[in-house]
């Protein structure tokens, strides 16, 4: 059988991750996808806190990982490891692996760019070769279409992201951590206690967003209300709602824009079924195709990082290990991908 085989690292923020992809007889195909979260006990994430949980957990994810595919590491062809966007020291944990294994084991490195891997992921999955991509996660809110053999940036966050937003006014209003329960955001299941809608800063520029004006306001609305279900309800309903729809309406005008005839969710935030339910609707008015990424492959791991070092091995692409720095501000549209169909 024909095969190539890729070993990917994800480290860029909470999550260490190992996936293995392949390409068996020119089929893609996941053999492996082990990941474990940092949790903070409170709080944000602290970058050295959590590359200290990724230095630790590292050896029984790769193992794990490994072990899952039944491969050892001298069976790869290459090492593909996230060296950027994200926070310093979580990169340097994922990057060091990944130049240990290349060096020691004799393997090509493959740099990948983490929102690259968001979204090569989501089309290797659902086969799709141009799509409108919105991608939404803890780190990251734009939308993008390929052009040129890149990614271009088409609308995106001018402060902070869609995740964060969720992620700090659940935090902030004292119903969080954890996150997500039982694969729904809390203050998703916090809006299940809501009814009435509040007027909150919904602020789209262009066809760019801004999130943190919302934020402050809905925390100023919280107030003496904690505590009380109904009214923090409200608030998060109307929390939700708003950024949604803020979402929404650049990824409307965007469609418009570019003809797409298939859009794609991906990144963490891509698991809201809220979110997928008014993005659906919002392609089907446009006859468009709708897709989203699973929730394994939709959070941060170890596969999607595997898969695009596939797809840059495939082209050719591979540094040295002492060449293999970090790029904590590593933006999507400045990444050349030989794969992406010609225009
Ligand atoms: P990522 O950075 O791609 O791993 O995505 C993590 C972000 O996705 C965090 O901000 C999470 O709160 C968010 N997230 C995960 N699951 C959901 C969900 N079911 N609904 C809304 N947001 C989610
Ligand atoms: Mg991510």
């Amino acid at each position: 059988m024909d095969k190539l085989i890729v070993l990917g690292i994800e480290s860029t923020s909470h999550t260490f991750g190992v996936g293995i992809a392949a390409l068996l007889d020119g089929k893609p195909a996941i053999l492996a996808n082990v990941v474990d979260r940092f949790v903070p006990r409170s709080g944000g994430i602290h970058p050295r806190e959590a590359a200290l949980h990724h230095a630790e957990v590292a050896p029984r994810v790769l193992k794990a990982a490994l072990s899952r595919a039944g491969l050892g590491v001298g069976e790869i062809d290459g090492v593909a490891a996230a060296l950027g966007p994200g926070l310093g020291p979580c990169l340097r944990v994922g990057a060091s692996l990944a130049r240990f294994i290349a060096a020691y084991y004799d393997k090509p490195l493959v740099p990948v760019n983490h929102a690259v891997a968001h979204i090569e992921i989501g089309k290797m999955i659902h086969g799709l070769v141009d799509p409108l991509v919105i991608y939404v996660s803890g780190g990251n809110t734009l939308v993008a279409v390929q052009r040129r053999k890149r990614y271009r940036v088409l609308g995106e966050t001018l402060d902070i992201p869609l995740g964060n937003l969720l992620d700090t006014f659940a935090r902030e209003a004292g119903i969080a951590p954890p996150y997500i329960v039982g694969g729904r955001h809390v203050v998703d299941i916090c809006s299940d206690y809501g009814s009435n809608f509040i007027d909150l800063p919904y602020t789209v520029k262009g066809n760019d967003l801004s999130f943190s004006g919302l934020l402050t306001a809905a925390l100023r609305r919280i107030g003496g209300r904690r505590g009380k279900i109904e009214e923090l309800g409200d608030i998060c309903l109307s929390l939700r709602e708003t950024a949604y729809n803020m979402l929404v309406e650049v990824s409307e005008r965007a469609l418009a824009l570019t003809g797409k005839r298939e859009v794609i969710l991906v990144g963490g935030v891509a698991a809201s079924k809220v979110l997928n339910e008014k993005m659906e609707e919002m392609a089907r008015l446009h006859g468009a195709s709708y897709y989203t990424v699973p929730p394994e492959y939709a959070g941060d791991n170890g596969a999607m990082i595997a898969w695009t070092g596939l797809l840059g091995l495939v082209h050719g692409i591979s540094i040295e290990p002492e060449r293999a720095f970090i790029r904590q501000r590593w933006r999507l549209d400045e990444v050349d991908l030989p794969w992406l169909p010609p225009d």
